[in-house]
């Protein structure tokens, strides 16, 4: 498909990447590849369309296309989800958020949700982040003795600050959510309840976690982590917050949605309703709890024991390694991970103390439990002789054997 760019620079560095992303192994729990049929769908004449406003009430001209386009992806996503209510078109999983407090909160409102160093999201309230700016967040942390949620303690402080929002849902955090629990917490003090399931996503679609979808008042998520499909996101809410939540993405925040991005959603979501995908959800978490168990016998610290859905979080403190060293070591190891602050980092996040992994891309390439004893060796090689330019270019070698073995999906 790329052979269509004439433009050489550009094609260059297209052409090196796909390249890169067969030859390295994408360990980055945020990530994962697309399938051909979500991938050709982006680059359709959709493009080229303009549609602000909802299916049966656009401000253009031409869009009865596009509306069975928006529907079908609704109706898939309100199926998959048990949801009431879905909006489709927002850009991303920040302003998705945005859109949730624009909806339901008035600007100096308090809002509970996670630290962000304990495994939040900058869009759940922190200072850098607008929703900071705007909101009064305070945080609830994880336990310094087991590294998971305390609901107590989250009780005790929504008991404190009576918050008028209470957000779950992280992207470093690898436990189940007691989601019931969240809800119990908000109903005691009269909050509303946002899910933001950006990270498993596609594992609660795949039916291995638990939905929170049919109790919360509103859950977000990215369509393209764990759920395989293009960037953007969407908003699942109760039938009784359709219209706030609607408004506040258009024409609150967004102008006209990318549709071409919406049928690659509506692919996706038909993708994640068949059976083969509760196959790939089910070896996604099997594959993260293979590999947290080597990692462990090699002597490495999982944050909170271990995981229950695609990510860990690794303390590398024991080992004397810091975050951004791990990374470039095991980048140039062919392994690509992101660095992680752990809950209570006394190191500032630019070089913090842990690594975050995510199994959700390498076992949409096939990836199994074979595949998984291979990484944690070449993990363990890697961050021993991080001071050798020949162990680590070695390894790449051998990771790049592996990688062409089991391609992700191909594009051409
Ligand atoms: C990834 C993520 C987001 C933001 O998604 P973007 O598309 O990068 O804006 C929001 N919330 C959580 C929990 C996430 O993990």
């Amino acid at each position: 498909m790329i052979n269509i760019i004439k433009d050489q620079e550009v094609l260059r560095f297209i052409a090196e990447e796909s390249k890169r992303q067969i030859d390295e192994l994408e360990l980055i729990a945020s990530e994962n590849y697309v399938s051909p049929a979500v991938l050709a769908a982006l680059a359709t004449p959709l493009v080229n369309k303009y549609s602000e406003g909802y299916p049966g009430h656009r401000y253009y001209g031409g869009n009865h296309l596009i509306d069975e386009i928006e529907n079908l992806a609704i109706e898939r996503a309100k199926q998959l989800f048990q949801a009431e209510h879905v909006n489709v078109q927002p850009l991303s999983g920040s302003p998705a958020n945005l859109a949730v407090y624009l909806a339901l909160l008035q600007p100096g409102d308090t809002v509970l949700s996670l630290r962000l160093d304990h495994g939040g999201h900058l869009s759940h309230g922190h200072p850098v982040n607008i929703s900071g700016r705007l909101f009064n967040f305070v945080h609830y942390e994880v336990d310094p003795q087991t590294g998971c949620l305390n609901m107590d303690q989250i009780r005790k402080i929504a008991k404190e600050v009576r918050p008028r929002l209470i957000i779950a849902g992280f992207s470093a955090y690898s436990r189940e959510i007691d989601w019931a629990g969240f809800q119990d917490i908000a109903s005691e003090v009269g909050a509303f309840t946002l899910a933001d399931i950006s990270h498993t996503a596609g594992l609660i679609a795949g039916g291995q976690l638990i939905n929170p979808t049919p109790l919360f008042d509103v859950v977000t998520t990215t369509t393209h982590k764990t759920l395989r499909g293009p960037r953007g996101a969407i908003i699942m809410c109760q039938e009784k917050l359709a219209k706030k939540i609607d408004q506040a993405v258009f024409p609150g925040l967004q102008g006209g949605p990318h549709d071409n991005v919406t049928a690659a959603k509506a692919i996706a979501l038909g993708e994640a309703l068949e059976p083969s995908f509760k196959k790939y959800a089910h070896q996604v978490i099997v594959n993260a709890q293979f590999l947290a168990k080597k990692l462990q016998e090699k002597g490495y610290t999982i944050v909170s024991g271990g995981t229950d859905n695609h990510l860990m979080v690794i303390d590398l403190r024991p080992q004397q390694i810091t975050g951004r060293e791990a990374e470039i070591a095991l980048e140039k190891a062919g392994l690509s991970v992101s660095r992680s602050t752990i809950p209570g980092d006394s190191r500032p996040p630019f070089n913090p103390s842990g690594l975050r992994l995510g199994m959700a891309a390498v076992t949409t390439r096939g990836f199994k439990e074979q595949e998984m004893e291979q990484i944690a060796n070449w993990f363990d090689q890697a961050l021993n002789k991080r001071d050798s330019k020949p162990a680590l270019a070695e390894i790449k070698q051998q990771v790049s054997t592996l990688g062409r073995r089991l391609p992700p999906p191909q594009y051409n």
